[in-house]
Protein backbone atom coordinates (compact mmCIF):
# COMPACT_ATOMS: atom_id res chain seq x y z
CA UNK A 1 0.00 0.00 0.00
CA UNK A 2 3.17 2.56 -0.62
CA UNK A 3 1.75 4.44 -2.86
CA UNK A 4 -1.16 5.81 -1.59
CA UNK A 5 0.21 6.05 2.05
CA UNK A 6 0.37 9.18 3.44
CA UNK A 7 3.86 8.74 5.34
CA UNK A 8 7.29 9.78 3.42
CA UNK A 9 9.28 6.72 3.19
CA UNK A 10 12.89 6.42 2.63
CA UNK A 11 14.34 8.49 -0.30
CA UNK A 12 11.00 10.11 -1.05
CA UNK A 13 12.41 12.46 1.40
CA UNK A 14 15.30 13.83 -0.56
CA UNK A 15 12.48 14.30 -3.10
CA UNK A 16 9.93 15.64 -0.93
CA UNK A 17 12.34 18.37 0.29
CA UNK A 18 12.77 19.66 -3.09
CA UNK A 19 9.60 20.15 -3.61
CA UNK A 20 8.56 21.75 -0.46
CA UNK A 21 7.66 25.67 -0.60
CA UNK A 22 10.05 27.51 1.15
CA UNK A 23 8.21 30.58 2.24
CA UNK A 24 4.15 31.60 3.48
CA UNK A 25 3.60 32.90 -0.30
CA UNK A 26 4.52 30.03 -1.90
CA UNK A 27 2.45 27.40 -0.14
CA UNK A 28 -1.28 26.38 -1.58
CA UNK A 29 -4.15 26.41 -0.03
CA UNK A 30 -4.92 26.20 3.98
CA UNK A 31 -5.92 30.16 2.86
CA UNK A 32 -7.40 30.72 6.73
CA UNK A 33 -4.25 28.85 8.70
CA UNK A 34 -1.97 30.91 6.14
CA UNK A 35 -3.60 34.08 6.95
CA UNK A 36 -3.99 33.71 10.73
CA UNK A 37 0.12 32.40 11.04
CA UNK A 38 1.48 35.21 8.87
CA UNK A 39 -0.59 37.69 11.23
CA UNK A 40 1.34 35.90 14.46
CA UNK A 41 4.80 35.89 12.38
CA UNK A 42 3.98 39.29 11.18
CA UNK A 43 3.53 40.48 14.75
CA UNK A 44 6.07 38.80 16.49
CA UNK A 45 8.90 40.14 13.88
CA UNK A 46 7.56 44.03 14.89
CA UNK A 47 7.96 43.07 18.65
CA UNK A 48 11.39 41.43 18.12
CA UNK A 49 9.91 38.44 20.16
CA UNK A 50 9.24 35.20 19.54
CA UNK A 51 6.07 34.12 18.81
CA UNK A 52 3.34 32.10 20.80
CA UNK A 53 3.90 28.13 20.60
CA UNK A 54 1.98 26.58 17.49
CA UNK A 55 0.00 23.57 17.14
CA UNK A 56 -0.53 22.27 13.84
CA UNK A 57 -2.97 19.39 13.85
CA UNK A 58 -4.35 17.20 10.09
CA UNK A 59 -3.83 13.86 8.69
CA UNK A 60 0.22 12.83 6.98
CA UNK A 61 1.32 14.48 4.36
CA UNK A 62 -1.10 18.18 4.46
CA UNK A 63 2.52 19.58 4.96
CA UNK A 64 2.33 20.57 8.65
CA UNK A 65 6.81 19.97 8.56
CA UNK A 66 6.39 21.98 5.37
CA UNK A 67 4.52 24.88 7.10
CA UNK A 68 7.20 24.75 10.40
CA UNK A 69 10.05 25.57 8.19
CA UNK A 70 8.16 28.04 6.73
CA UNK A 71 7.90 29.35 10.25
CA UNK A 72 11.42 29.53 11.21
CA UNK A 73 12.50 31.23 7.23
CA UNK A 74 10.08 33.93 7.95
CA UNK A 75 10.99 34.85 11.43
CA UNK A 76 14.80 34.18 9.53
CA UNK A 77 15.40 31.94 12.68
CA UNK A 78 17.10 28.07 12.89
CA UNK A 79 14.51 25.29 12.98
CA UNK A 80 15.69 22.16 14.76
CA UNK A 81 13.56 18.68 13.64
CA UNK A 82 12.56 15.99 16.39
CA UNK A 83 9.47 14.07 16.93
CA UNK A 84 7.59 12.38 19.94
CA UNK A 85 8.73 8.66 19.65
CA UNK A 86 12.30 10.02 19.98
CA UNK A 87 11.41 11.75 23.04
CA UNK A 88 11.16 8.77 25.09
CA UNK A 89 13.04 10.12 28.55
CA UNK A 90 13.24 13.67 30.03
CA UNK A 91 17.02 13.79 29.16
CA UNK A 92 16.16 13.49 25.69
CA UNK A 93 14.32 16.52 25.80
CA UNK A 94 16.53 18.25 28.06
CA UNK A 95 19.41 17.87 26.09
CA UNK A 96 17.78 19.94 23.01
CA UNK A 97 15.90 22.58 24.90
CA UNK A 98 19.06 23.23 27.26
CA UNK A 99 21.27 23.90 23.49
CA UNK A 100 18.65 25.66 21.84
CA UNK A 101 19.75 29.74 21.02
CA UNK A 102 17.34 32.85 21.56
CA UNK A 103 14.56 32.47 19.42
CA UNK A 104 15.14 29.11 17.73
CA UNK A 105 12.30 27.32 16.29
CA UNK A 106 11.71 24.15 17.74
CA UNK A 107 9.58 21.27 15.72
CA UNK A 108 8.45 18.41 17.23
CA UNK A 109 5.96 16.08 15.04
CA UNK A 110 3.90 13.61 16.22
CA UNK A 111 4.00 15.42 19.59
CA UNK A 112 1.10 13.02 20.86
CA UNK A 113 3.41 10.39 21.25
CA UNK A 114 5.71 11.88 23.76
CA UNK A 115 6.98 10.30 26.85
CA UNK A 116 5.12 11.41 29.99
CA UNK A 117 8.17 12.80 32.10
CA UNK A 118 9.24 14.54 28.78
CA UNK A 119 5.61 16.51 28.30
CA UNK A 120 5.87 17.21 31.98
CA UNK A 121 8.95 19.13 31.31
CA UNK A 122 8.06 20.73 28.21
CA UNK A 123 4.74 22.03 30.07
CA UNK A 124 7.59 23.90 32.17
CA UNK A 125 9.44 25.16 29.01
CA UNK A 126 7.07 26.26 27.32
CA UNK A 127 5.77 28.72 29.80
CA UNK A 128 8.56 29.67 32.09
CA UNK A 129 11.60 28.71 29.72
CA UNK A 130 12.60 27.29 32.40
CA UNK A 131 13.52 22.87 32.95
CA UNK A 132 14.12 21.44 36.51
CA UNK A 133 17.03 19.19 36.39
CA UNK A 134 16.57 16.17 38.27
CA UNK A 135 19.81 14.95 40.09
CA UNK A 136 19.81 12.06 42.16
CA UNK A 137 17.08 9.31 42.71
CA UNK A 138 14.60 8.92 46.07
CA UNK A 139 14.67 11.13 48.75
CA UNK A 140 17.72 12.80 48.44
CA UNK A 141 16.88 13.49 45.11
CA UNK A 142 16.92 17.62 43.70
CA UNK A 143 15.65 19.60 41.45
CA UNK A 144 18.12 21.89 39.79
CA UNK A 145 16.54 24.66 37.48
CA UNK A 146 17.44 25.45 34.30
CA UNK A 147 17.24 28.44 32.36
CA UNK A 148 16.51 28.17 28.66
CA UNK A 149 16.48 30.67 25.91
CA UNK A 150 12.84 32.00 24.95
CA UNK A 151 11.97 30.05 21.87
CA UNK A 152 8.86 28.95 19.41
CA UNK A 153 7.60 25.27 19.51
CA UNK A 154 5.54 23.93 16.87
CA UNK A 155 4.13 20.90 17.34
CA UNK A 156 2.37 18.90 14.71
CA UNK A 157 -0.12 15.82 15.86
CA UNK A 158 -2.94 14.11 13.71
CA UNK A 159 -5.39 15.02 15.90
CA UNK A 160 -5.65 17.87 18.30
CA UNK A 161 -7.94 15.72 20.35
CA UNK A 162 -5.03 13.57 21.29
CA UNK A 163 -3.35 15.81 23.32
CA UNK A 164 -3.99 16.06 26.94
CA UNK A 165 -5.70 19.36 27.58
CA UNK A 166 -2.83 20.76 29.60
CA UNK A 167 -0.42 20.84 26.83
CA UNK A 168 -2.81 21.58 24.37
CA UNK A 169 -3.39 24.71 26.46
CA UNK A 170 -0.15 26.07 26.02
CA UNK A 171 0.18 26.79 22.62
CA UNK A 172 -0.89 30.22 21.78
CA UNK A 173 -2.36 29.52 18.22
CA UNK A 174 -3.88 26.31 16.93
CA UNK A 175 -3.89 25.52 13.15
CA UNK A 176 -6.22 22.64 11.94
CA UNK A 177 -4.73 22.04 8.79
CA UNK A 178 -7.68 20.64 5.99
CA UNK A 179 -7.61 18.39 3.10
CA UNK A 180 -7.01 20.12 -0.05
CA UNK A 181 -9.67 20.27 -2.64
CA UNK A 182 -8.80 19.45 -6.01
CA UNK A 183 -8.20 23.17 -7.80
CA UNK A 184 -5.75 23.49 -5.01
CA UNK A 185 -3.70 20.06 -6.08
CA UNK A 186 -3.51 20.59 -9.40
CA UNK A 187 -1.92 23.75 -8.37
CA UNK A 188 0.69 21.69 -6.21
CA UNK A 189 0.88 19.47 -9.48
CA UNK A 190 1.70 22.10 -11.60
CA UNK A 191 4.10 23.70 -9.62
CA UNK A 192 6.09 20.33 -9.11
CA UNK A 193 5.79 19.59 -12.40
CA UNK A 194 7.78 22.56 -13.12
CA UNK A 195 10.08 21.85 -10.50
CA UNK A 196 10.97 18.48 -11.66
CA UNK A 197 10.96 19.26 -15.60
CA UNK A 198 8.05 17.75 -16.77
CA UNK A 199 4.83 18.76 -19.28
CA UNK A 200 2.14 18.53 -17.50
CA UNK A 201 -1.79 19.84 -19.14
CA UNK A 202 -4.34 20.25 -17.12
CA UNK A 203 -6.68 17.35 -17.96
CA UNK A 204 -3.58 15.53 -16.19
CA UNK A 205 -3.40 17.37 -13.55
CA UNK A 206 -7.07 17.20 -13.14
CA UNK A 207 -7.23 13.72 -13.47
CA UNK A 208 -3.80 13.31 -10.40
CA UNK A 209 -5.37 15.75 -8.65
CA UNK A 210 -9.16 13.81 -7.85
CA UNK A 211 -7.68 10.77 -6.94
CA UNK A 212 -4.85 12.20 -4.87
CA UNK A 213 -7.29 12.10 -1.59
CA UNK A 214 -7.29 15.34 -0.84
CA UNK A 215 -3.40 14.88 0.06
CA UNK A 216 -0.15 17.02 -1.92
CA UNK A 217 2.29 14.27 -0.54
CA UNK A 218 -0.01 11.88 -2.32
CA UNK A 219 -0.31 13.86 -5.59
CA UNK A 220 3.22 14.44 -5.94
CA UNK A 221 3.85 10.69 -5.35
CA UNK A 222 1.22 9.91 -8.01
CA UNK A 223 2.99 12.52 -10.46
CA UNK A 224 5.93 10.48 -10.35
CA UNK A 225 4.66 7.27 -11.06
CA UNK A 226 2.42 8.70 -13.79
CA UNK A 227 5.94 10.18 -15.49
CA UNK A 228 7.37 6.70 -15.05
CA UNK A 229 4.36 5.13 -17.25
CA UNK A 230 4.03 7.91 -19.42
CA UNK A 231 7.98 7.76 -20.26
CA UNK A 232 7.63 4.18 -20.85
CA UNK A 233 4.36 3.53 -22.12
CA UNK A 234 3.31 6.66 -23.99
CA UNK A 235 5.51 9.57 -25.04
CA UNK A 236 5.99 11.35 -22.12
CA UNK A 237 2.84 13.55 -22.20
CA UNK A 238 0.58 13.11 -19.36
CA UNK A 239 -3.06 13.49 -20.89
CA UNK A 240 -5.90 12.27 -19.17
CA UNK A 241 -5.88 8.73 -20.79
CA UNK A 242 -2.23 8.08 -19.54
CA UNK A 243 -2.66 9.38 -15.82
CA UNK A 244 -5.95 6.95 -15.60
CA UNK A 245 -4.02 4.08 -17.40
CA UNK A 246 -1.24 4.82 -15.11
CA UNK A 247 -3.48 4.93 -11.30
CA UNK A 248 -5.90 1.71 -12.81
CA UNK A 249 -2.41 -0.07 -13.26
CA UNK A 250 -1.93 1.09 -9.46
CA UNK A 251 -5.09 0.27 -8.05
CA UNK A 252 -5.95 3.90 -7.24
CA UNK A 253 -9.51 4.15 -7.95
CA UNK A 254 -11.51 7.20 -9.57
CA UNK A 255 -12.03 8.41 -6.66
CA UNK A 256 -8.79 7.87 -5.28
CA UNK A 257 -9.41 4.60 -2.80
CA UNK A 258 -6.45 2.15 -3.13
CA UNK A 259 -6.33 -1.53 -1.77
CA UNK A 260 -6.95 -0.76 1.67
CA UNK A 261 -9.60 1.64 1.62
CA UNK A 262 -11.41 -0.92 -0.27
CA UNK A 263 -10.79 -3.44 1.67
CA UNK A 264 -12.40 -1.77 4.67
CA UNK A 265 -15.41 -0.75 3.29
CA UNK A 266 -15.81 -4.56 1.82
CA UNK A 267 -15.21 -5.79 4.68
CA UNK A 268 -17.83 -3.26 6.34
CA UNK A 269 -20.38 -4.39 3.75
CA UNK A 270 -19.37 -8.35 3.47
CA UNK A 271 -19.20 -8.87 6.87
CA UNK A 272 -20.93 -6.32 8.66
CA UNK A 273 -23.68 -5.92 6.51
CA UNK A 274 -22.81 -2.31 6.53
CA UNK A 275 -22.45 -2.11 10.47
CA UNK A 276 -22.69 -0.29 13.08
CA UNK A 277 -19.19 -2.07 13.91
CA UNK A 278 -16.24 -1.06 16.06
CA UNK A 279 -12.66 0.68 14.69
CA UNK A 280 -10.70 -2.33 16.11
CA UNK A 281 -12.71 -5.59 14.66
CA UNK A 282 -13.12 -3.88 11.22
CA UNK A 283 -8.79 -3.58 11.58
CA UNK A 284 -9.15 -7.35 12.34
CA UNK A 285 -11.12 -8.12 9.59
CA UNK A 286 -8.80 -6.25 6.82
CA UNK A 287 -5.59 -7.82 9.17
CA UNK A 288 -4.37 -4.73 9.72
CA UNK A 289 -3.64 -2.49 13.14
CA UNK A 290 -6.77 -0.15 14.34
CA UNK A 291 -4.17 2.42 14.31
CA UNK A 292 -3.52 2.45 10.54
CA UNK A 293 -7.79 2.23 9.58
CA UNK A 294 -8.16 4.72 11.96
CA UNK A 295 -5.53 7.37 10.53
CA UNK A 296 -4.80 6.50 7.22
CA UNK A 297 -8.15 4.83 5.77
CA UNK A 298 -10.82 6.15 8.02
CA UNK A 299 -10.55 9.87 7.43
CA UNK A 300 -10.78 10.03 3.80
CA UNK A 301 -13.66 7.13 3.68
CA UNK A 302 -15.68 9.80 6.38
CA UNK A 303 -14.86 12.52 4.24
CA UNK A 304 -15.89 10.87 1.07
CA UNK A 305 -19.10 9.88 2.58
CA UNK A 306 -18.73 6.36 2.36
CA UNK A 307 -18.43 5.58 6.29
CA UNK A 308 -19.80 7.70 9.12
CA UNK A 309 -18.66 7.30 13.16
CA UNK A 310 -21.52 6.74 15.00
CA UNK A 311 -21.45 6.02 18.73
CA UNK A 312 -22.35 2.32 18.07
CA UNK A 313 -19.52 1.81 15.77
CA UNK A 314 -18.60 2.64 12.00
CA UNK A 315 -21.25 2.42 9.05
CA UNK A 316 -21.26 2.55 5.92
CA UNK A 317 -23.86 5.29 3.83
CA UNK A 318 -25.67 4.55 0.82
CA UNK A 319 -22.68 5.52 -1.25
CA UNK A 320 -20.46 3.09 0.22
CA UNK A 321 -22.87 0.29 -1.12
CA UNK A 322 -22.85 1.97 -4.56
CA UNK A 323 -19.20 2.59 -4.99
CA UNK A 324 -18.56 -1.10 -4.72
CA UNK A 325 -21.42 -1.87 -6.86
CA UNK A 326 -23.43 -3.38 -4.35
CA UNK A 327 -27.19 -3.28 -3.07
CA UNK A 328 -27.91 -2.82 0.59
CA UNK A 329 -30.07 -5.35 2.65
CA UNK A 330 -33.41 -4.14 2.72
CA UNK A 331 -33.69 -2.53 6.75
CA UNK A 332 -29.65 -0.96 6.05
CA UNK A 333 -30.92 2.32 6.73
CA UNK A 334 -33.74 1.52 9.80
P1 LIG B 1 3.21 16.52 7.01
O1 LIG B 1 4.33 17.06 7.86
O2 LIG B 1 1.89 17.13 7.33
O3 LIG B 1 3.15 15.02 6.99
P2 LIG B 1 4.78 17.59 4.81
O4 LIG B 1 4.97 18.99 5.25
O5 LIG B 1 5.95 16.68 4.97
O6 LIG B 1 3.48 16.96 5.49
O7 LIG B 1 4.33 17.65 3.27
C1 LIG B 1 4.47 16.55 2.41
C2 LIG B 1 4.86 17.02 1.01
O8 LIG B 1 3.73 17.64 0.42
C3 LIG B 1 5.98 18.05 0.99
O9 LIG B 1 7.13 17.51 0.44
C4 LIG B 1 5.51 19.16 0.12
O10 LIG B 1 6.25 19.13 -1.09
C5 LIG B 1 4.09 18.86 -0.22
N1 LIG B 1 3.20 19.91 0.27
C6 LIG B 1 2.52 19.90 1.43
N2 LIG B 1 1.75 21.01 1.55
C7 LIG B 1 1.95 21.73 0.44
C8 LIG B 1 1.42 22.98 -0.03
N3 LIG B 1 0.52 23.67 0.67
N4 LIG B 1 1.84 23.44 -1.21
C9 LIG B 1 2.73 22.73 -1.95
N5 LIG B 1 3.26 21.55 -1.57
C10 LIG B 1 2.88 21.05 -0.39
Amino acid sequence: RDLVSPDAEGDEQAVESALRPKRLGEFIGQGRVREQLSLVLESALRRSRPPDHVLMSGSPGLGKTTLAMIIAAELGMPLRLTSGPALERAGDLAAILSTLSEGEVLFIDEIHRMARPAEEMLYLAMEDFRVDIVVGKGPGATAIPLEIAPFTLVGATTRAGLLPAPLRDRFGFVAHMDFYDVAELEQVLRRSARLLGLELPDEGAHEIARRSRGTPRIANRLLRRVRDFAEVRADGVITRDTASAALNLYEVDAEGLDRLDRAVLGALLRKFGGGPVGLSTLAVAVGEEPETVEVVAEPFLVRQGLIARTPRGRVATASAWTHLGMVPPPDAFG
